[in-house]
């Protein structure tokens, strides 16, 4: 298991897992202000529509004339003005004309701008820009509305647009142009200024934090999981008393070898090694020394071992296996002799044990080549003979398969 190619994938499939929520939010409230925006700027219309009407359905209203309010050129209906007296001329306003007056005032109070425009103006000013035109040919192809975001010197705004229909109350003015009832005069657009929501800086702020903290929790996790996994890795390699590998990880090695050792036809050694009455040292000295016992002789063992390849392990209680490939047996020997001496001299003291009175190994040592082996098992048993018959030959001393009697070779 690689915790931190998994560690890192995990960090990965967060990070994309957080852009995608936060792409989706931020979709979520750009419809969403977009969907306000056209709402607002409908009202806005619908408004229009509906003073238009009341004016329509009064067939225009007087108001003073003043310096703002000059009588409308293009309305050409009898009593545009009616003079009430030296100082109050009054003057009818159509619909088109209050629209017009209801923009500006608009324009300079909230910014908003609408302007009521036709494909076939009566007055320039009324005349349709691009964009304007080019929804007017939309709506009489039968398009209700049309709503967008525009920039605009550096600012955004919304466009909303829709079609001013003929209606009754306008026919009066309206019809002797030709239209009927229900027909396309022309359109009215709305401008609105549009400001940025700051909570789509939020949400892209929030976003960052959760992935942030997400990552920091993923990164402490494959740490500790990291850490967890050495440990676990190294108790199922290592014995956990003498820190030397354990049985586990020789039975693995020892596969490998062999394989390996029958592929290059080389040799391949194996020294059983047994701690000489230990029973009575456990008994003697007790089970905290016994176990340091174990420990001191594990670790000479694995200084006697000099080529990189050599192995050794704790094979259960007293007992250690030594793992030497492409080694001759009387390479193998040389070894379990030095393993022997060096063990004692450690000078450990071991007053049952005759006839030295300090800890000592039986070593029984086994070769690939001393007959056509089958398997692994095979050259672990014939460790384990002789190393039977080093303990049955008085102990402190080293047997090598070979030089048995039982042996087919020998
Ligand atoms: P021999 O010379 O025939 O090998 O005699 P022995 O007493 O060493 O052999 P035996 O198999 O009778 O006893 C092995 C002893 O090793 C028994 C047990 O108390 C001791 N032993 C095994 N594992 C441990 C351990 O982890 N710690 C300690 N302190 N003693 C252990
Ligand atoms: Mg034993
Ligand atoms: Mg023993």
């Amino acid at each position: 298991m690689n915790i931190k190619k998994n560690t890192l994938f995990i960090s990965l499939l967060w990070t994309l897992l957080i852009a995608a929520s936060c792409t989706w939010n931020y979709t979520q409230a750009q419809k969403a202000q977009e969907q306000l925006a056209l709402q607002t700027a409908r009202s806005i219309f619908n408004h229009i529509i509906i003073t238009r009407r009341w004016n329509a359905q009064h067939g225009g209203v007087y108001v003073p004339v003043t310096k703002t309010t000059i009588p409308n050129p293009y309305l050409e209906v009898p009593m545009r003005e009616i003079q009430i007296n030296d100082s109050l001329t009054l003057t009818k306003i159509n619909p088109a004309f209050m629209t017009r007056q209801i923009a500006e005032a608009a324009r300079a109070q909230a910014g908003i701008q609408f302007h009521i425009t036709s494909l076939h103006p009566l007055r320039p000013e009324n005349k349709a820009t691009e964009q304007e035109e080019v929804l007017l040919k939309e709506f009489e192809k039968g398009v209700k509305e049309a709503g967008l975001f525009i920039e605009h010197d550096k600012k955004t705004s919304f466009f909303y647009m829709a079609p001013l229909k003929t209606e009754k109350a306008c026919l009066p003015c309206h019809e002797k142009q030709g239209y009927k009832e229900g027909d396309i005069r022309g359109g009215i657009s709305v401008t609105l200024p549009f400001t940025q929501d700051n909570s789509l800086g939020s949400l892209l702020l929030a976003h960052i934090g959760i992935a942030l903290t997400g990552l920091f929790g993923i990164f402490i996790a494959g740490l500790r999981l990291d850490r967890a996994y050495s440990i676990i890795q190294r108790q199922a390699a290592f014995d956990s008393l003498t820190g030397i590998s354990n049985r586990h990880r020789f039975s693995e090695l020892i596969v490998t070898e062999f394989e390996r050792s029958n592929r290059v036809k080389g040799p391949l050694s194996v020294i059983m090694c047994d701690i000489d009455h230990f029973k009575r040292y456990n008994d003697t000295y007790g089970h905290t020394s016994g176990d340091k016992c174990l420990r001191q002789v594990a670790q000479e063992i694995k200084k006697s071992l000099t080529r990189p390849g050599d192995f050794c392990a704790r094979y259960g209680g007293e007992e250690f296996v030594v793992i030497l490939p492409d080694t001759s047996h009387k390479g193998a020997l040389h070894v379990a002799e030095k393993i022997r001496l060096n063990i004692i001299k450690l000078q450990i003291l071991h007053e049952k044990s005759p006839p030295l009175s300090v800890v000592s190994l039986s070593l029984g040592v086994a070769t690939s080549t001393d007959q056509p082996l089958i398997s692994h098992e095979d050259l672990l048993k014939n460790a384990d003979s002789a190393l039977y018959q080093a303990k049955a030959n008085g102990r402190n001393r080293l047997e090598s398969y070979s030089n048995m009697e039982n042996n087919p070779k020998s």
